[in-house]
């Protein structure tokens, strides 16, 4: 299943979620590719990865490469397609071409059937990166941060969203809600939570992503958390997000 950490805010938790969330879907013992669709190359360096454009997503959008060549196998149960600054002006570039919004879909033809779980981490934009994700995905997850303003923004998202099932992907839906950042101790995070279950029912997972400077810092050794601090809450809070996933995605087969 192909599952898009799609929120066109930035620091809300989608690279976050998108590192350890495939960590742990790789931990439960399936098949995971990441895929990074943003040119800042978070979840490339989060994983430890840094590669030059020839070796990025860009070769494969932009037709300089085939995308089987990209793949790096991480030590960490991951596979993922890395990506460089140069995906920034390959979004210009895309823009140009024929079927630009199928870019994505077309490149990773080839290898997803190798694959329990394609995992896409988005820039933070509606951008053609975005769309192109949104066009190959099935689920959409949306990482909410419990913090003020958490909620706003959110209706243009979903009639985004909209929009490209009318127009595009038929198939696509909202696969969840993910509730990061949360911190217990905090009235404002409890009360984003309420409000998100009030507004979007059982869409929004029941796990929370708590803040923990574990998670914070993680990225900087280029370890996801379950290897970082697997004792921790952070890599506990992952592991059951990935047992949500995993029921959703049984049901969705069903
Ligand atoms: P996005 O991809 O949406 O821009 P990130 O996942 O990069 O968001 O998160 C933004 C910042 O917040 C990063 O510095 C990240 O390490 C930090 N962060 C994300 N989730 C947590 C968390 N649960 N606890 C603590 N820090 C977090
Ligand atoms: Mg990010």
């Amino acid at each position: 299943m192909i599952l898009a950490l799609a929120n066109q805010k930035g620091g809300v938790g989608k690279t976050t979620v998108a590192i350890n969330l495939s960590a742990a879907l790789a931990e439960h013992g399936y098949e995971v590719l990441l895929v990074d669709l943003d040119p800042q190359a978070n979840a490339s360096s989060g994983l430890g990865v840094r590669v030059a454009a020839r070796r990025s997503l860009y070769a494969a959008l932009c037709g300089k490469a085939p995308l089987k060549d990209l793949i790096i196998n991480t030590p960490f149960g991951i596979d993922l397609i890395p990506s460089s600054v140069e995906l920034a002006g390959g979004e210009l570039e895309l823009s140009s071409l024929p079927g630009r919004e199928w870019r994505l879909k077309q490149v990773l033809s080839g290898i997803i059937t190798s694959y329990d779980f394609v995992i896409l981490d988005c820039p933070p934009s509606l951008g053609l990166l975005t769309v192109n994700a949104l066009c190959v995905a099935k689920g959409v997850i949306i990482p909410l941060q419990c913090e003020y303003y958490a909620l706003e923004g959110l209706s243009l998202l979903v009639k985004t969203l909209r929009r490209i099932r009318e127009n595009l992907n038929p198939d696509l839906f909202i696969f969840g809600i993910v509730l990061t950042m949360h911190d217990v101790r905090n009235r404002l995070s409890r009360e984003v939570a309420e409000e998100a279950r009030k507004h979007f029912k059982w869409t929004v997972f029941e796990t929370l992503i708590p803040r923990t400077v574990r998670l914070s810092e993680a990225p900087s050794h280029g370890i996801p958390i379950t290897k970082y601090d697997p004792q921790g809450k952070g890599a506990q809070a992952f592991l059951s997000l990935a047992e949500e996933v995993l029921k959703r995605a049984r049901k969705e087969k069903r």
